[in-house]
């Protein structure tokens, strides 16, 4: 094998002479030698040439797969244009098609035939230093259930973000999907599907398998964070609990999900001129980023001195059957008991529900598009001088309501942020850009910071001072904009920040082992930045 095949060291055209002679490459490129610079025009040309987001994705996987420098480079180049192809949105498309768009694997499956066996299949992983893992098992993709092997797309999708937006070195990154079956039908039938045809394995040996494979993992790659992604919500709180304590983890799509919205929240709540304790929260959608948001709101309110129990009072949810409420505590799943507060009745309609709490902010989480309707939107403007409006459901499809309607049916009054991006709009001659509550504003910073802090665990404190980060980086510029997040430009820089604050943050609370960093240029210098 030449360099020219080893994507982590080519070089491409970008092969000087000196270089061509040194590796023998000479005879084997066009004899011209190009700056990397020129290389990266050069393949957004190509990249813009491809008509639709999701050929733009397959093009974008296989410069990976030629020329990781090169395909970093780009990302961190253009990094609003080219996220909402390697992740929300195009990566669900992606997703839903993988077997078919498929090429060449990367990262590792690990699949439940192979229970006993883990160790022996991790060792086939080629590189032995591992700094992040990021884990599925594919049950809910998204907002578009359970797609099996197909949801590897996200692990790898995740990962390219830690490495662009993170710095995380990208030899060091290992994107794993296991395999435990599909529930999905159409899958089944598809006889392009990549992982095992049978439904999916539950309960004791599921968790045996999950034990394996994680402890596995810790224990071959000493000091790997292991980040959970993706999983249901039958298996998502249990396996965060069971291993929160245990090995170095958290799961993103609880964990860092309250952390951007929270983040979201007090930017919100500062333009308002409001506190966090002023707030009533209802959501739309009782799951993992449900209470996953609520309970890091109820952290944010007794760390500002409220008591607990009035805390979690300040958020209601909503799921698939209504309002979540003392009443229907035999019914409901251990994650929404908290939240299941005494009322005289039992709601169904959410509108109903906004009619009668009132709250100040909802917060749009159940996957299920226009569930902020017109008439919520205006109940909303309303009750409130400045309603929070959230519809974070992923991907666009999905969201609850679009920034249009939000801003329109509130008479730009609305406070917006979104799960997928937006673009920039006018009203009434004022401009917009909505705020995207992407939880890339928080995984790549706390990763990196979990990484050079050589952290054993990461804790909910963590998260919530990356919250206080993100929002301390929304300027007077985005304000003037409505936007309640830095633009995704300044992403790299948010991750520097956060990731010293979480370092900090571990110090205190004793679960850094690596002391040495102190400043965020520290931090800076350690990040990998795609260049030859
Ligand atoms: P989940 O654990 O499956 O939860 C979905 C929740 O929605 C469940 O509580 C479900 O009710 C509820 N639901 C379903 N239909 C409903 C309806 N008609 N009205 C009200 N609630 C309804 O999923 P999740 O992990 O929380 O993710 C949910 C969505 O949030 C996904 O689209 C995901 O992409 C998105 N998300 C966005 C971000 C982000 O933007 N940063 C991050 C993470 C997740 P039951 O409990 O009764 O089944
Ligand atoms: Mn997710």
């Amino acid at each position: 094998m030449t360099a020219l095949e080893d994507p982590s060291i080519n070089k491409g055209m970008a092969f000087t002479k000196e270089h061509r002679k040194m590796l023998c490459l000479q005879g084997l490129l066009p004899p011209t030698s190009f700056p990397l610079e020129t290389e990266a025009q050069r393949a957004l040309m190509q990249l813009n040439n491809c008509p639709s987001p999701l050929d733009k994705y397959i093009y974008l996987m296989g410069l990976q797969d030629r020329n990781e420098t090169l395909f970093y480079r780009l990302v961190v180049d253009h990094v609003t244009d080219i996220m909402p192809l390697i992740y929300t949105p195009t990566v669900g498309e992606a997703c839903q098609k993988y077997g078919h768009i498929f090429q060449r694997p990367r990262g590792m499956y690990i699949s439940i035939e192979d229970m006993g066996s883990v160790k022996s299949i991790l060792a086939n992983w080629p590189s032995k230093k591992v700094d992040v893992v990021v884990i599925t098992d594919g049950e809910r993709i998204l907002g578009l259930g359970d797609l099996g092997t197909y949801g590897m797309g996200i692990p790898v999708g995740k990962l390219n973000l830690y490495t662009a937006c993170g710095g995380i070195n990208p030899d060091r990154c290992l994107p794993i999907t296991v395999d435990v079956g599909t529930n999905t039908q159409t899958l089944i039938d598809d006889p392009y599907y990549t992982g095992l045809k049978q439904p999916r394995v539950r309960g004791e040996k599921y968790m045996q398998f999950m034990e394996e494979v994680l402890i596995g993992l810790h224990e071959h790659f000493p000091g790997v964070l292991i980040q959970f992604e993706d999983f249901g919500n039958t298996t998502a709180f249990e396996l965060l609990e069971k291993y929160r304590n245990r090995i170095c983890t958290f799961n993103d799509d609880i964990q860092g999900t309250a952390s951007v919205t929270l983040a979201g929240l007090l930017s919100a709540t500062r333009m308002k001129g409001t506190k966090l304790k002023d707030e009533l929260f209802l959501f739309s959608g009782a799951g993992e980023a449900g209470t996953g948001i609520a309970d890091l709101i109820v952290e944010e309110l007794v760390a500002e001195g409220m008591p607990k129990d009035e805390a979690k009072k300040r958020c209601w949810l909503v799921d698939s059957k209504g309002l979540v409420v003392h009443s229907r505590l035999h019914e409901l799943q251990h994650h929404k008991i908290p939240y299941a507060h005494e009322y005289p009745e039992e709601i169904k309609e959410f509108i109903e529900v906004v009619r009668k709490l009132k709250p100040t902010a909802i917060i749009g989480v159940s996957a299920q598009a226009g569930a902020f309707s017109q008439q919520v939107i205006e109940l909303m403007a309303e009750l409130n001088e400045r309603p929070i409006i959230f519809p974070l459901s992923n991907p666009t499809s999905k969201a609850e309501c679009t920034a249009e309607e939000a801003v329109k049916f509130t008479k730009g009054k609305v406070l917006f942020a979104s799960g997928s991006p937006f673009p920039a709009m006018e009203y009434e001659g004022k401009r917009f850009v909505p705020g995207q509550g992407n939880n890339a504003y928080i995984f790549p910073g706390v990763g990196l910071g979990a990484v050079l802090g050589g952290l054993k665990h990461v804790t909910d404190g963590m998260l919530r001072i990356a919250a206080q980060a993100v929002a301390d980086t929304v300027t007077p510029e985005d304000v003037a904009v409505e936007c309640l997040y830095p633009p995704l430009t300044k992403i790299r820089s948010v991750s520097a920040k956060i990731a010293l604050m979480v370092i900090e943050e571990a110090k205190k609370e004793n679960l850094a082992t690596r002391l040495e960093i102190q400043s965020e240029d520290q931090v800076r210098k350690e990040m990998y930045d795609p260049a030859y």
